[in-house]
């Protein structure tokens, strides 16, 4: 386990990675993977500036018990540096997104 005031940007860098790696994948097939679901002005804690952060919807990926789950997140999305932020709030709901599809997954294995 990483101590904990490292924790925050390691899961920082992970969604960067992520989301370079999405952009890619996405742009080969020609979908658009990311919608915009509302839009705040408030203090970016990407870029640490005020503007419009946008509150987004994305498909994403992670394993969990050995499987790929694949399920809809929420992000916040700056786009003034062209990156994903998940606040503690969205962790908490992403990760039940998760464990909730990885359920319909393992329903669907026991047919
Ligand atoms: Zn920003």
């Amino acid at each position: 386990m990483l101590p904990e005031h490292l924790k925050f940007d390691y899961d920082i860098i992970y969604i960067r990675i992520k989301k370079v790696v999405f952009d890619l994948v996405f742009s080969i097939i020609g979908v658009d993977y990311m919608k915009k679901l509302k839009s705040e002005k408030k203090l970016c804690l990407i870029c640490m500036e005020e503007h419009e952060v946008d509150i987004v919807e994305m498909i994403d990926t992670e394993i969990f018990k050995g499987e790929e789950v694949t399920f809809k997140a929420i992000y916040e999305y700056c786009n003034v540096g062209d990156e994903l932020l998940e606040t503690e709030e969205m962790i908490r709901a992403n990760s039940l997104a998760m464990k909730d599809a990885y359920k319909i997954m393992d329903g669907y294995k026991k047919l």
